[in-house]
């Protein structure tokens, strides 16, 4: 049991590496890279930006990206049709969905979510919106530790 679970928990650091190699190089950015840059794959909003301003465009991508996930997780709870695409997915796209699909909370759209239990169990300060709408999209109760959370995500997937 306890090997199991040890590889339950490999298999999360691998899917984190994975998805790593596809976001911008500044730290905490919760976007994707799209400019292959002086300062390394950024995102657009990082790689025009001297480094001195990471921090705060960072904090604003993180803002406006939890917003639009928990937007977009909300809508599919009700039911409504999906955004329409304005683009066909890229190959690096498609590969993230084919590794989303054989994967449980990727599945449902909930690793934005995922990534900040993640954060919050290494010590960082979330807000207190954050830290409300990970625990509701990851079903367990507001009250639950970042710590305790992440066991009960492995238990339930082991399960
Ligand atoms: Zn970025």
């Amino acid at each position: 049991m306890r090997d199991f679970r040890k590889a339950q928990d490999q298999h999360i650091v691998n899917d984190n590496e994975a998805e790593q190699a596809l976001m911008c190089s500044a730290h905490g950015c919760p976007n994707r890279w799209s400019v292959d840059g002086p300062s390394g794959r950024c995102c657009s909003a990082h790689a025009w930006a001297p480094t001195g301003q990471w921090p705060g465009i960072t904090a604003q991508q993180d803002a406006a990206a939890t917003q639009r996930a928990f937007l977009a997780s909300k809508k599919g709870e009700s039911g409504d049709a999906p955004a329409h695409r304005t683009r066909p997915a890229s190959p690096a796209e498609r590969d993230a969905i084919a590794r989303a699909l054989q994967g449980g909370a990727k599945a449902r759209g909930v690793q934005w979510a995922k990534r900040l239990l993640v954060r919050e169990g290494k010590g960082e300060r979330l807000t207190l919106a954050q830290r409300e709408m990970w625990r509701d999209a990851l079903m367990v109760p507001r009250a639950m530790s970042a710590l305790d959370a992440r066991a009960e995500l492995v238990a339930r997937r082991s399960a």
